[in-house]
């Protein structure tokens, strides 16, 4: 059996060399226990603010401790009452082969109508985090005019869908021409930004959003939260979900230079973190269901095979050209 662990602390862009993939006995589960062997993990952006030494709003990983994170697997052996040999399991004992649980935190999943997968991407927490973020932080009402950074990627591709069912015009920044043409041609935005080829967010967004922004939904902070700033209505609001053109800095970059304008405009601006809302669970799996079925929300998943490329498929979240999750298959 392998795990990952953190090796040392990323300083800048974390390279491989951050990670260490080391041989370990596999755990033996014991009375009430039982053992699963992965099959699925999610890399994750937030996961770069856990590889830092210091609380972010998850703990830090360990240095020379296995890493975790969220991962689908089946039970192997069970010694647990609710739990048998065969059951397909969502847990977050990630970056590892094999690990042992008594049940806490872990949910069984149906996987006889949608691929294992999906539990980690558009039904799983990422799917809510783009319901969550654009229906109930951003306040989205049918019609407005909805700007979508890192669009292409597993949240944002979900919150420009479900924003074009609602009625809305959906403009989306991504960084590939590759990108940029998924997004209009499957998720069906209105107009995109390759924000690689344009001089200013501002400049692009003035030319694509005459009648203005009403939701920004931020995926990415900097020059982009600065444009949607620029341009957003009277009463907009702006969903912080996450900066990630941040995540890398050893020296947090000064803040939107405009931000004054939030005043004059009456924005509303709010962090959110999807775990707080379990509350619209219900809702979220039974519309997102729905939706699917429908063929209204389509997605993509960026797959990286074996566990020892999985720093590999983490790196790519940062400059790879990845589209819609990123997953490994173990
Ligand atoms: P993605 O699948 O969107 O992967 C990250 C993408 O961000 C990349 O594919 C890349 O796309 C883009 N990106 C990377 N670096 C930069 C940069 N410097 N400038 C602009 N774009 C960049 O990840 P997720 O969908 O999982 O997460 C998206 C955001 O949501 C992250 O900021 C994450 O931290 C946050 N998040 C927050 C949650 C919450 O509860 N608040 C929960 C889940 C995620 P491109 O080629 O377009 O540049």
């Amino acid at each position: 059996s392998r795990e990952v662990r953190l090796k040392s602390r990323p300083s800048g862009m974390p390279t491989k060399s951050n990670f260490e993939v080391v041989e370990v006995d596999i755990p033996q589960p014991g009375d009430g226990e039982f053992l699963v062997k992965n099959e699925w993990m999610s890399v994750d952006p937030y996961m770069r603010g856990r590889m830092r030494e210091g609380e972010s709003y998850v703990p830090p990983f360990a240095l020379g401790k296995v890493m975790d994170g969220g991962c689908v697997g089946r039970v192997v052996e069970s010694h647990h009452p609710d739990f048998s040999e065969g059951d397909y399991v969502l847990g977050s004992a990630g970056w590892r082969d094999h690990w042992v649980s008594q049940g806490e935190g872990v949910r069984k999943i149906d996987v006889s109508k949608v691929p294992a997968s999906s539990y980690l991407s558009v039904l799983g927490l990422t799917g809510m985090t783009a319901y969550v973020g654009l229906l109930k932080i951003g306040a989205l009402k049918d019609g407005e005019t909805v700007f979508v950074s890192a669009a292409s990627g597993a949240v944002g591709s979900i919150v420009c869908q479900i924003a074009k069912i609602k009625g809305c015009r959906v403009i989306a920044s991504s960084g590939s021409d590759e990108k940029i043409a998924w997004l209009k041609d499957k998720a069906g935005v209105d107009a995109a930004i390759n924000y690689r080829n344009v001089d200013s967010i501002s400049g692009a967004l003035e030319e694509l959003c005459p009648d203005g922004i009403d939701v920004y939904f931020d995926n990415v902070g900097g020059d982009h939260l600065e444009g949607a700033i620029d341009h957003m209505n009277d009463f907009g609001r702006i969903a912080c979900c996450g900066m990630i053109s941040g995540y890398n800095d050893e020296h947090p970059e000064p803040g939107p230079a405009n931000l004054f304008k939030i005043i004059g405009k009456r924005l509303r601006m709010q962090g959110f973190i999807v775990r707080d809302h379990q509350d619209q669970e219900e809702n979220f799996a039974r519309e997102m269901s729905e939706w699917i079925q429908a063929g209204d929300i389509v997605w993509e998943e960026t797959v990286t095979e074996g566990l020892e490329n999985s720093p590999d498929a983490f790196i790519s979240l940062f400059e790879g050209d990845k589209m819609g999750k990123a997953l490994v298959t173990i």
